[in-house]
């Protein structure tokens, strides 16, 4: 019987084998002490609504929490809230609302749609706003070290070479710029976000500006507000310590601003910061990253009102290997919701399965291969890949299968379920009330588009108006609203 070849299989990983962006190889997921494995994650600018780039970073962390946990191991995951910065400010300014409030009603709206997605809520979510007296700490000791010093406007810089290790994340050296041809006076940076190749001297503290508004604090160095690479050192020395496990984020954050967390913590802290860093690949849209800056975002909300679902949202994001850039295409999201379907079908076939998280790599059972293929980097796309492999040697099996057997294949294909972040629940029917049936034709009219089959998204928009409704084509896909 298949499942007595699928009991044999032989695993060797017992923990998380992760690349580590540092030492640029795959290393044992393990904590430094204790059996709690401290994890921080940059999280997101709270001034608009996070697009599905941000969340393919937030869902691979999910992902690692998730294994990790399987594996046995307890987790301290932290995810700040950046609420003060060049963006949150101006937009605030711009909308005439308070900071405060303006970052709260971002922050709810990133809430409800992580939830959407079915990740865990971290075990601390601290803001830069609330972490002010730490961040004015942890400057002083910079200054008094001799690694910052206050410019002539009130603004205080971290001085770049006086940090021997400065770029050995992203590996400046070898890229030929080095931090000599910094001078004081010429390289700095005292933007929030900054892309250049170089090593500049870049801001701590920001002496207060007309454009800030009622946006400053008090500080030994005068009114002003802190940098944003300042935030995550802070609150990861808070809730962390001054070294920990995992630090992880977008692969965008790998320079300047991990580059900047480092030389910040370190020079503070007198301690090796980080133990493994863990950067996710891109969401591309045509070639470009996905960013509200090119204007090629989608949100959940949008894709919802496409007829779409936050799972099959999910899946897509699930579907390729975080090491590797992943193009987003409407039709992937089509494939998604086929494949959840036989994912629930399955589900239903072996009848009820037990909720939650394995306590050791044996509770997999026969669907041992799906979690040796995530132990293995993270490997998301070989874990499904394996999953419906199994699913199909076993969907003949079921009905001749002992109790015992059967409650194995259950709880083994339950914590698959767990450790991927899926719910296989029935989907709601659509946020837009479009009806399944034009929501269907919709789909397809924009599949026949995609291939250049004219005549059948003529038709196809006929017969949707016929229904009383609309579609409408947008620069993201398009819409279906009730015909005016
Ligand atoms: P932000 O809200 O801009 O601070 O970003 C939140 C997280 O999303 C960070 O970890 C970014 O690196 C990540 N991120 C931004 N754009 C993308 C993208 N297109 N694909 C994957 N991750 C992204
Ligand atoms: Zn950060």
């Amino acid at each position: 019987m298949a499942s007595d070849i699928l009991k044999n299989h032989n695993s060797q990983m017992n923990c998380l084998h992760l690349y580590d962006s540092q030492t640029r190889k795959n290393k044992p997921v393990t904590p430094i002490e204790g059996d709690t494995l401290r994890f921080y994650c940059c999280g997101p600018t709270v001034y608009g609504p996070a697009h599905i780039g941000n969340f393919r970073t937030f869902v691979m962390q999910d992902v690692f929490r998730r294994v990790v946990e399987s594996t046995g191991l307890k987790t301290r995951h932290v995810r700040n809230l950046t609420d003060v910065d060049d963006k949150t400010i101006r937009q605030s300014q711009a909308e005439g609302v308070s900071l405060g409030d303006f970052t709260t009603g971002w922050t709810e709206k990133f809430h409800k749609d992580s939830e959407s997605l079915n990740l865990l809520p971290p075990h601390v979510e601290p803001s830069a706003v609330d972490h002010i007296p730490e961040q004015i700490e942890m400057i002083a000791t910079l200054i008094e070290k001799g690694h910052a010093y206050r410019s002539d406007d009130g603004s205080v810089y971290f001085k770049v070479d006086s940090f021997e290790d400065y770029g050995k994340l992203s590996r400046l050296k070898e890229r030929e710029i080095t931090t000599n041809n910094v001078t004081q006076e010429t390289e700095r940076e005292d933007s929030d976000e900054y892309e250049r190749e170089s090593a500049a001297d870049f801001v701590l503290w920001k002496s207060r500006k007309e454009e800030d508004g009622p946006n400053f604090w008090e500080s030994p160095w005068g009114q002003g507000r802190p940098g944003w690479h300042l935030e995550c050192s802070a609150m990861c020395k808070k809730h962390l310590g001054d070294s920990f496990d995992v630090h992880s984020g977008g692969e965008d954050l790998l320079f300047p601003h991990h580059e900047n967390e480092i030389a910040q913590s370190e020079c503070c802290n007198g301690a090796a910061f980080v133990n493994h860093w863990f950067h996710i690949s891109h969401l591309m849209v045509d070639g470009a990253k996905m960013s509200k800056s090119l204007n090629n975002l989608y949100t959940i909300d949008q894709l919802e009102e496409m007829g779409h679902t936050a799972e099959e949202v999910r899946y897509v994001l699930l579907s390729g290997s975080y090491g590797q850039q992943l193009n987003f295409t409407l039709d992937s999201l089509k494939a998604a919701g086929k494949a959840l379907e036989r994912l629930r079908d399955f589900k239903e076939k072996l009848g009820a399965i037990p909720d939650g998280v394995a306590t050791s790599l044996d509770d997999f059972g026969p669907f041992r291969p799906v979690i040796d293929a995530l132990l293995n980097d993270l490997n998301t796309s070989d874990a499904l890949g394996k999953l419906f492999s199994l699913i199909k040697q076993y969907q003949k099996e079921i009905p001749d299968l002992d109790n015992d057997t059967l409650n194995e294949a259950r709880r083994g294909f339950a914590y698959c379920i767990f450790a991927l972040g899926l719910k296989l629940d029935i989907p709601k029917t659509s946020k837009s009330n479009v009806p399944e049936n034009v929501a269907q034709m919709a789909a397809d009219r924009w599949e026949a588009k995609q291939n250049k089959d004219w005549a059948k998204s003529d038709e196809l928009r006929d017969a949707i108006a016929a229904e009383g409704w609309q579609v409408k084509d947008t620069k993201e896909g398009y819409t279906v609203a009730p015909l005016a």
